[in-house]
């Protein structure tokens, strides 16, 4: 059995209960060393075998996780925040598919989630924006051509970008040719939850200068849009005049 795990943004007490309980009966760790904190991997079994897929292939993971099978071993694949975004779950899952190995997914806090966390944040603010779009600037990995950046900044909403933190001349360029007005507050998030996290605060045109006076160049979120202004309108949820399922409001 392989179980997927997401370990997280970064602090080791995000990891959900499941994926803890889950990485202290592994047999075999295979963890993304790149963005995992090894933090997590301390409470592992003494005999454990730990990979760090950084440094290999596809093929090679599968190869661990097979032998492993092969010998009864119960694997578990650690990817940073949750699996499902950004993670190549995937390909695994499908290859573990034709090799009748089963498997099951463990989600995790994603480092948008982090991110917002760290900006004492909330992306979806009445009046402001009810939207989050989660993408990334295509870079050597191509994006789909109905979803060139420029396309969803058309929307104008709270937008998270992954992966993109290297190329963020182009970013600026897209984001404004997009829509968004050169002064749209904006904010670069390094290491959402871990110990040497930093938010710099900025707006669309100076995502790239504010990168490079503060030295980042990667493990960093880029979000965009009105939520990180002070405009907002408050929720119907809590209004004393609002009625709904669970509260009678005052007027109507
Ligand atoms: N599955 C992961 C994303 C993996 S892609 C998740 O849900 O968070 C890797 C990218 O995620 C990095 O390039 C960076 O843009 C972002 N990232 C991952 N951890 C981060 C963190 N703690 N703080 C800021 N960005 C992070």
């Amino acid at each position: 059995m392989v179980h997927f795990i997401g370990a997280g943004p970064g602090a080791p007490d995000l990891i959900t209960l499941r994926g803890a309980r889950l990485l202290a009966e592994a047999d075999v760790i295979i963890y993304a060393g790149s963005l995992v904190n090894p933090t997590l991997l301390e409470g592992r079994k003494a005999d454990c075998a730990v990979y760090d897929s950084a440094s290999m292939t596809l093929e090679e993971v599968l190869a661990v996780m097979e032998q492993a099978e092969r010998a009864g071993k119960t694997t578990v694949r650690l990817h940073t925040g949750d699996p499902s975004l950004y993670g190549a779950i995937r390909e695994q899952m499908d290859q573990l598919d034709k090799m009748g190995v089963s498997y099951d997914v463990t989600p995790g806090v994603s480092s948008f989630s982090g991110a917002a966390a760290a900006l004492n944040a909330e992306y979806t603010l009445p009046n402001v924006s009810q939207s989050v779009i989660i993408t990334r600037m295509a870079g050597r990995t191509p994006v789909p051509e109905g979803e060139a950046l420029a396309k969803m900044a058309s929307h104008g909403c709270t937008m998270v970008l992954f992966l993109s933190t290297g190329l963020l001349e182009d970013v600026e360029k897209e984001l404004m040719k997009g829509g968004y007005a050169p002064d749209t507050p904006a904010a670069i998030v390094y290491k959402a939850t871990w110990p040497d996290q930093q938010v710099y605060r900025c707006t669309v045109s100076t995502l790239a200068r504010t990168a490079r006076e503060n030295h980042v160049t990667k493990t960093a979120l880029i979000t965009v849009g009105g939520f990180l202004g002070s405009e907002y309108e408050r929720s119907k949820l809590y209004d004393p005049a609002f009625t709904h399922g669970c509260r009678k409001g005052t007027e109507g």
